[in-house]
């Protein structure tokens, strides 16, 4: 997982989520409501929503909980079973691969005592604050109730199912390294070749991989993690903007 900028919506689609959340707030039953305007959601507002999900995910339009599979579900990070009121808010909406969506997290959403959160939002939380990278086996390390709970509710670290993540990430860091070195070489002499790697990397699933390259990169022990020459390479390119 890595941090996502969530952009703003038209005044029109605001207005159009506004008024649906209006109608639920109101309802006497405001989790019926919340189903049934979900059912019959506003057409135009939410092929909006969608696209700008599709634009902020990672990638290819990534899952923005796994980063592995396309983003196929709008996920209500606050559950509209158990959060009506939240169910019509643009800043609700993660964008989800079907598996992360209905498989693992369907209305798991842990909460600390004072009732925040505890699962990562990418788009208001740094993730690399709460899973730490471990390049060699791909898995997260947690660094709090936050990461543990990501973890387990994602199945982040879980090497028994065909998905593997950690796999997927321990692969995606041989790829994006074999990548920006070959972005290298033919930087001075091949403008168009280089700009085909360049989208090669950018568009690579688990683009936390190359968020946690450029992160280590900065580190006063950068060079002994990844080597001198890829750090002066992610500098020398600027990597961090191909995120
Ligand atoms: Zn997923």
């Amino acid at each position: 997982m890595r941090r996502l900028i969530r952009p703003t919506l038209t005044t029109k689609t605001v207005k159009a989520l506004g008024r649906v959340t209006n109608r639920v707030v109101a309802a006497q039953n405001p989790k019926d409501q919340a189903e049934k305007s979900w059912d019959n959601k506003p057409k135009v507002a939410f092929s909006e929503v969608r696209m700008e999900l599709e634009n902020m995910a990672s990638g290819r339009s990534r899952c923005m909980y796994c980063e592995d599979s396309f983003g196929t579900d709008i996920d209500h990070f606050w559950p509209k079973a158990d959060y009506p009121e939240r169910a019509f808010l643009w800043e609700n909406y993660l964008l989800a691969c079907s598996y992360c969506n209905s498989n693992l997290k369907r209305k798991l959403f842990p909460v600390d005592a004072a009732g925040s959160p505890l699962l990562i939002n990418p788009t208001e939380d740094d993730p690399e604050l709460y899973l730490r990278l471990l390049p060699s086996t791909g898995e997260y390390i947690s660094l709090g109730a936050k990461g543990d709970e990501s973890i387990k509710v994602f199945g982040l670290n879980d090497t028994a199912s065909a998905r593997n993540l950690p796999d997927g990430r321990k692969h995606a860091l041989i790829c994006l390294l074999a990548l920006l070195k070959d972005y290298d070489r033919v930087f001075a002499i091949d403008a168009d070749k280089a700009e085909e790697i360049r989208l090669a990397a950018k568009g690579f699933p688990f683009s936390a991989v190359l968020s946690w390259l450029v992160t280590t990169a900065k580190l006063p022990v950068g060079s002994v993690i990844l080597g001198a020459d890829i750090v002066s390479l992610i500098q020398t390119h600027q990597v961090e903007g191909w995120l």
